[in-house]
């Protein structure tokens, strides 16, 4: 691995603009593109800017059967749940977009005691839950800076009850130093998210205030130091609608290609936030490059055709609508019966209350019933951490992932965990669409997958509990 970057150089807005300028839409380009994309090999950054023409019908639905069918064929039918863990909303960031800002005085300010943070943790483990996404803002404090956060983590690992217990958790934090990096791996954490927001340097500027974060290049830079401090599952993400979604796509791709130059492997997931209203914040009500419910399709119908085995997450910031839409294109994990304000699982605090939290929800659906729908719709939840936990990540993931064989894990995984959680957990109407939904899958499987499934789920139907393969 190169030594880590130290500006965002690698982000070339002249090329990546002559790059939009030069694309027509082209009929046959496009679908000798979709042709290309089909065969999950991936795409180039004119290639994708073709794929951003598309807004005929009929090669929209082109476009988006293509997203379906690579989805399909990589992912099958499987979606992991996770639930995200709000720890602190102390900030010193005056992002002019959140909630959390510095300057938002009217925000009832909290970071949860490690007594608190069991407690969330527990009611988590209660619904179900095996996988967390533990968020904080940047404090200024000591107190509350990386020690806090490594902290939360050995506790949320700590919580184990009669049915359960957390087995991953990921983290969405401001950037770190190498060393750094390097403490918070001996944490056990799984992928580091970090969000650059957007890679276009003016419009970085003009919504980053004041703050550490208001530094465009320390933030592009971040993952590239994160892989150098050992951590080599990293999230990257934009929040959609600070500016043109196009020129973000590209720039993200050029984001992901110098990812894979430098530290030898790109990132294992990308999140899709797209903007919602936070409290006190105009920037959020009305943002500078709002992107319509179509444009949104589109957005994860080409990244899943660019880097076609890049997970992608959709958080509940989108309706219960949107994202059943999103899911067929592209999207291979969600949160589910999330909170954003600190200490909300525990007091029962309605996903509504808006003066902790960090922005509205658009999906108020709690876990159990969301696994309902999507198994109704389908889907196969997973709750599966196999390969975090057996030490498939980074590189040695992609190398399983890229020849198709990954499958023969995950299947079986998604059905071990998935009918756990129906024994453990689930209402009797989810239990029953989620033992159809099992049905349906392995009944679809072949060779290793099934048979593992078959003895996976006969285990787990014994008692067993995290069957992993
Ligand atoms: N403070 C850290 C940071 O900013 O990177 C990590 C946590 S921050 C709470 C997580 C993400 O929330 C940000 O990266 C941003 O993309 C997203 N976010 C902030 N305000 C939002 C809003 N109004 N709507 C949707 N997402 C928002
Ligand atoms: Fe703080 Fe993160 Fe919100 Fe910015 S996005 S104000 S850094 S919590």
């Amino acid at each position: 691995m190169k030594p880590p970057l130290q500006t965002g150089s690698f982000i070339d807005e002249a090329a990546i603009q002559q790059v939009l300028d030069s694309v027509r839409p082209d009929p046959v380009a496009i679908r000798e593109v979709l042709a290309k994309a089909r065969q999950a090999q991936g795409l180039d950054a004119r290639e994708m800017a073709m794929l951003m023409t598309v807004s005929e019908p009929e090669h929209l639905e082109e476009l988006f059967a293509s997203a379906r069918q690579v989805k399909e064929d990589i992912y099958g039918r499987r979606l992991v749940l996770f639930a995200p863990l709000y720890v602190s909303n102390l900030c010193s960031n005056e992002c002019a977009y959140c909630a959390f800002r510095a300057g938002n005085k009217s925000l009832q300010r909290k970071a949860l005691s490690q007594e608190e943070v069991r407690a969330e943790v527990q009611a988590l483990v209660d619904q179900g839950h095996k996988r967390l996404l533990i968020v904080a803002g940047e404090s200024s404090g000591k107190q509350h800076g990386l020690h806090y956060i490594m902290d939360c983590i050995a506790t949320a690992y700590s919580v184990k009850t009669d049915r359960g217990e957390i087995r991953r958790i990921n983290v969405n934090l401001a950037p770190l130093e190498v060393e750094e990096f390097r403490q918070l791996k001996t944490s056990g954490i799984g992928t580091f998210q970090l969000f650059q927001e957007t890679y276009h340097r003016d419009t970085y500027r003009r919504v980053h205030l004041a703050g550490p974060k208001s530094d465009y290049d320390w933030r592009v830079t971040a993952m590239h130091r994160a892989m150098a401090g050992g951590i080599d599952d990293v999230g990257i993400g934009v929040l959609f609608g600070l500016h043109d979604w196009r020129f973000e796509l590209l720039a993200m791709l050029a984001h992901i290609r110098s990812l894979e130059e430098h530290c030898g492997v790109g990132p294992h997931t990308i999140s899709v936030p797209r903007m919602e209203p936070a409290h006190g914040s105009d920037v959020s009500i009305g943002p500078p490059a709002p992107v319509s419910d179509l444009d949104f399709k589109k957005i994860v119908a080409i990244l899943r055709l660019t880097v076609p085995y890049t997970g992608m997450i959709m958080s509940t910031r989108e309706s219960a609508e949107m994202r059943d839409q999103t899911l067929a294109l592209g999207i291979s994990q969600i949160s589910a019966g999330s909170r954003t304000n600190p200490g909300a699982y525990k007091s029962g605090g309605d996903s509504e209350t808006f003066e902790a939290a960090q922005f509205q929800l658009g999906d108020h659906r709690e876990l159990d019933e969301v696994i309902r729908e999507v198994a109704g719709m389908g889907y196969l939840p997973s709750f599966c951490t196999a390969c975090y936990r057996l030490g498939r990540t980074g590189q040695d993931f992609m190398d399983l992932a890229r020849p198709g064989e990954i499958k023969d894990h995950c299947n079986p995984n998604a059905v071990a965990t998935f009918l756990e959680y129906l024994q453990d957990y689930a209402s009797p109407e989810t239990r029953q669409a989620g033992e159809a939904a099992i049905a349906r899958e392995v009944a679809g499987m072949e060779g290793v997958a099934r048979q593992r499934s078959e003895s996976m789920a006969a285990r787990v139907r014994r008692g067993e509990h995290d069957v992993i393969c």
